[in-house]
């Protein structure tokens, strides 16, 4: 079944007009694992900014369905709600918010959407120290404020532990290896492979390799100059990983 459907993709810098995504055509079905690769500066970060309704872009051309319904026209909080769920590249602070409670609001808007009980504080406790025991993260961890002060690699952890708790019909990961030692890396996979149904899906982005190795993608995508150029198997990345993005340019 067809998850998310996007069709000449354009997208611009709201505040100067600068274009970014330029025609991106991407198809991404239930219980897939799609990975994009791509130079610096391709737009792999943008795309996906752009699938949650980031606030510096303006989509001007083309189409976007999720799950069928049109997503350019949804809020974030909507496109969350839907089942879109984002790891950025450098997640945020929220100051003054512990972990615990962002992590069960996040849990009972969806709830709430989906026609369930509200969770209360004491019976979300055995649910999410389950996922930060998984996760092999410090229980405390939970009473700090949102990334405050967390490691690089405690960020990139507690991401994927916002999204153990909610859950996502398509994850979009942008470089969650980024910063990760190889014990970190393993953890964080072993996370997201335990969410992977044959409804849910994942968009990973990365540059290496071992990511590739641990969540096993059904289809490399190669991002160049705002579009997707080139599209695989895995087989696509070990070609990338042996002879770099040029050993490619022939196929483009
Ligand atoms: P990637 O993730 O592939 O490295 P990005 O999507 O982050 O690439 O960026 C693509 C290009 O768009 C880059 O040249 C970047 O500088 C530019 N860009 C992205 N977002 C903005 C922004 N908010 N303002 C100005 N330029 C931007
Ligand atoms: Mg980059
Ligand atoms: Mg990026």
């Amino acid at each position: 079944k067809l998850l998310l459907e996007v069709h000449g993709l354009t997208a611009s810098v709201k505040e100067t007009g600068q274009k970014i995504l330029k025609g991106v055509d991407l198809t991404i079905r239930e219980g897939e694992v799609h990975a994009i690769m791509g130079k610096n500066g391709s737009g792999k970060s943008t795309l996906t900014k752009v699938l949650v309704g980031h606030p510096h872009y303006e989509v001007t051309g083309g189409t976007i369905l999720f799950k069928g319904e049109n997503l350019i026209d949804m809020e974030p909080e909507e496109r969350s709600l839907a089942g879109l769920f984002m790891s950025f590249q450098a997640p945020i602070e929220i100051p003054g918010v512990s972990n615990y409670d962002f992590l069960l609001m996040a849990l009972n808007a969806r709830r709430e959407k989906d026609g369930l009980p509200a969770l209360g504080p004491l019976e979300f406790y055995s649910v999410v120290s389950q996922k930060v025991e998984a996760l092999k993260m410090e229980p405390k961890i939970l009473d700090r404020n949102v990334n405050e002060g967390f490691s690089g690699g405690e960020r990139k952890r507690n991401e994927i532990l916002q999204l153990s708790v909610v859950g996502a019909d398509l994850a979009l990961l942008d470089e969650i290896d980024s910063g990760l030692d190889v014990d970190a890396l393993e953890d964080v996979a072993h996370a997201v492979n335990g969410l992977l149904t044959p409804q849910n899906s994942v968009l990973m982005i990365t540059h290496y390799q071992r990511l590739l190795d641990l969540i096993k993608p059904s289809y490399v995508h190669i991002m160049e100059s705002g579009k997707i150029v080139k599209t695989g198997d895995s087989s696509l990345a070990n070609h990338i990983n042996e002879g770099g993005f040029k050993s490619i340019a022939s196929f483009v």
